[in-house]
């Protein structure tokens, strides 16, 4: 039997979107992705002052070397040339100092554990960690409960509790799944990497392959509900600023937008897949990134961690022009620093200038020369759907991506589960999304 061309829509040109779109125009389907930004790249977009050559990502972002996702993409694409993997520096506060903690060597050093038995155990953690796959058994406790246990008070409190407090405030950290922690041991690597250009000229020339392929990519396009019709389609509303409001139906939809979102845009789901929606938990981030006219770490630092109990009003300093060369940024030096924060947090409602107020006082305890009158320009980015919170148990509370609404998927980050949320599995959500709507209309045709 012949297989009709199916009418897809996608909402949402960020990462998964777009890739989901790639597999199922080679499909042979009609594809339409509606993005309500200006802009492709979601949560991964960049933006670019006229005399920069490259851009910079909105919140900051890197690839790890094991992120085979999104490299086998681009390799695909034929654009593995482009990807860059620097040797940048993290660094980790202790008692006033910051102490490189990006290698072994340098995490055999970092005086933050002591040097007796502590070190020991944080080292066999990490190992057993590392090698072991059975995260199924390490989702039924917390990390705070397993690390006190097998790591020990101390290395917890100084190691571990500062990034799940940092990362998940103190409404969560201590709810946290280990599997959580061990997918990020498991998955991540001290190499970092980036695209030539940046990751929004990746997003872009992703984009403008997709529209050579025949994908249509509606910019500030904002889609407003999603309804099921008598006649087993979805019927999408969709705004423009340039256009009146119009509904246009769909053979299939894949929304790659928040759970809460979807919840609203798609009520007429069934009320167990909108609870599951709605139960999900998450932190938002509010990130601002500075361009210099110097370089603010003398030691040429990257990333700096720091703890929530440190003082400081944000949890992580980047230096990114001490990733890439601030050649490519007309000689600017850029530094993001940014935060991940409950939803109802005041910075949500401050200032762009009240905001940077904050910040900018505690730029001298990473190069006591730095002068206010340093700062060139401000840029702040903030969303309030930033970071899952996985609690215990969660694999049994990830909505499926095929919702009980027919024609209707769903791939976010909150379903990547048992792995953190990253442009690397958003690859592989949208891509396993696409050949779930692929065989269904298969089975379908049957
Ligand atoms: C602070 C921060 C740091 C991060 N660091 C990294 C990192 O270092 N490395 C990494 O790989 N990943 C990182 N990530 C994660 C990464 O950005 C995400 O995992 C990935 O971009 C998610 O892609 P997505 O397509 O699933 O969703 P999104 O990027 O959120 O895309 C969804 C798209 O849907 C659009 N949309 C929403 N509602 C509608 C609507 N009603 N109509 C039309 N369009 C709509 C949105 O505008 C958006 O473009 C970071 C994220 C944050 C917040």
């Amino acid at each position: 039997m012949t297989i009709q061309n199916q009418n897809i829509a996608i909402i949402g040109a960020g990462i998964g979107g777009l890739s989901a779109a790639y597999d199922l125009i080679q499909a042979g389907k009609t594809v339409t992705i509606y993005e309500a930004a200006d802009h492709v790249g979601g949560l991964a977009a960049g933006f670019k002052e006229p005399h920069w050559d490259w851009t910079v990502e909105r919140f900051y972002h890197h690839w790890f070397a094991s992120d085979q996702y999104m490299l086998g993409l681009i390799d695909k694409l034929g654009w593995s040339d482009k990807v860059l993997f620097p040797r940048p520096v993290t660094v980790m506060y202790h008692q006033g100092k910051f102490y490189p903690f990006d290698s072994i060597p340098a995490a055999l050093i970092y005086p933050g554990l002591g040097w007796g038995i502590n070190k020991i155990r944080f080292g066999l953690v990490g190992l057993f960690l590392r090698m072991t796959k059975n995260w199924q058994a390490l989702e039924k406790t917390t990390v705070d409960t397993w690390m006190r246990k097998w790591a020990g008070d101390k290395v917890y409190e100084s190691m571990w509790e500062p990034m799940m407090i940092g990362k998940f405030g103190e409404e969560f950290a201590k709810t946290v799944n280990m599997a959580w922690l061990w997918a990020r041991l498991h998955a991540r690597t001290t190499r970092l990497g980036t695209f030539e250009g940046g990751f929004q000229t990746f997003a872009d020339k992703f984009a403008e392959r997709l529209r050579q392929m025949g994908v249509s990519i509606y910019l500030n396009t904002r889609i407003q509900s999603i309804q099921s019709t008598k006649s087993s389609k979805l019927e999408l509303m969709i705004s423009s600023p340039s256009q009146p409001t119009e509904t246009k139906t769909f053979d299939q939809v894949l929304a790659t937008t928040s759970p809460a979102l979807l919840a609203r845009l798609a009520p007429g789901l069934p009320e167990n897949y909108l609870k599951g929606l709605l139960s999900l938990k998450s932190m938002g981030a509010v990130v601002m990134t500075f361009s210099l006219k110097h370089k603010l770490s003398t030691e040429g630092y990257y990333w700096y961690n720091i703890p929530k109990n440190a003082g400081f009003p944000f949890l992580s300093l980047v230096e990114h022009t001490n990733f890439l060369s601030p050649d490519y940024f007309g000689g600017d030096h850029l530094v993001y620093v940014g935060d991940y924060l409950p939803q109802d947090h005041e910075n949500f409602d401050l200032s762009q200038e009240e905001i940077a107020q904050k910040f900018i006082p505690h730029f001298h305890k990473f190069n006591p020369n730095f002068k206010p009158d340093w700062v060139k320009k401000t840029w702040l980015s903030r969303t309030k759907y930033a970071q899952p919170v996985p609690l215990v148990n969660h694999s049994k509370n990830i909505p499926e991506i095929k919702t009980p609404l027919h024609g209707l998927y769903f791939a976010s980050m909150s379903q990547v589960y048992p792995w953190d949320r990253g442009t690397n599995f958003a690859v592989e959500i949208g891509r396993r999304a696409a050949k779930l709507m692929l065989n269904e209309k298969m089975l379908d045709s049957k």
